[in-house]
């Protein structure tokens, strides 16, 4: 099960707080570097990030600055100290409400607190790969974040967000994943829009309708991606039926244990005396 929540806006703001709200801007908490960072020119002391994913930030910086063996000039010639904007509780743009295209406005991963550009200046929107070093690229993804340089289609290689494109193992609903990601912060050069327009991962988790079998799976492999068990969806039904009765077996055995945990073992004998044996 990945570590972050879905791309999409029901996952996002179920695990970071829905924007319409306001409430991930109030889950903030601040990241200091373990490099001198600069916004506009100007040294910034602290990074507000989202709570959840402040850690994993701030542990993508620390590995970042170990990989510079410590040297500020390193970071600098790397671009990395450019830091381009965090949390802006703003739409994707084009997808602001009332855009011109009748699109279902949608939140950008900035308005969660989950995303962070450096560099905007060399890497721009649908630059490629920009100039993003892949130390620094790997360093996040060590934290399973995702990189704008990555998406297809649009790259936004300034971006890293705390989130999840892979297949979910349940459908959701929602209507297809949109461009998202993009890039900047109230102020900050304009260089983007949204990025990939990645209509493929979690549109394609459709369930396959009716049919016991295919409930029962869906049920066992939602039920087991919930605790971190993936890679169930291919079961065969002997298996599917194998899992059901295991799963009938463990709660005559639970049951018989708690039983015996909450009213002691006499009256579970005499319970069994009198109604089963
Ligand atoms: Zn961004």
């Amino acid at each position: 099960m990945p570590r972050w929540p879905h791309d999409d806006p029901a996952s996002l703001a179920a695990f970071y707080g829905d924007p319409e709200t306001g409430e991930p801007g109030k889950r903030l908490v601040p990241v200091v570097p373990p490099f001198q960072m600069y916004y506009a020119g100007k040294p910034i002391q602290k990074i507000m990030f989202h709570q959840k994913a402040a850690g994993a930030l701030a542990a993508a910086l620390n590995d970042i600055w170990i990989s510079c063996g410590r040297d500020q000039a390193k970071v600098d010639r790397l671009g990395i100290s450019v830091f381009s904007g965090a949390y802006n509780p703003r739409y994707v743009r084009g997808y602001e409400p009332g855009n011109p295209q009748g699109r279902k406005p949608r939140w950008s991963n900035h308005a969660y607190g989950a995303a962070i550009d450096f560099d905007a200046e060399h890497n721009g929107f649908n630059t490629g790969h920009g100039t993003m070093p892949v130390m620094v690229i790997d360093a996040f993804k060590r934290q399973g974040a995702l990189w704008g340089g990555d998406y297809q289609g649009r790259t936004d290689p300034m971006h890293f967000e705390f989130c999840s494109r892979e297949p979910l193992a349940k459908p959701v609903a929602f209507a297809g994943v949109q461009a998202d990601g993009d890039s900047d912060q109230d102020g900050a050069e304009e260089v983007a829009g949204s990025d990939a327009p990645a209509a493929t991962a979690a549109g394609g988790a459709a369930p396959s309708a009716g049919g016991f079998f295919s409930r029962a799976r869906n049920w066992i492999v939602t039920g087991a991606s919930s605790v971190g068990l993936t890679g169930l969806g291919a079961m065969t039904n002997g298996e599917v039926v194998a899992m059901l009765l295991g799963f009938v077996l463990l709660v005559i055995v639970g049951g018989f244990l708690v039983a015996l945990w909450l009213w002691g073992k006499q009256n579970v004998a005499d319970f069994i005396a009198k109604h089963i044996a």
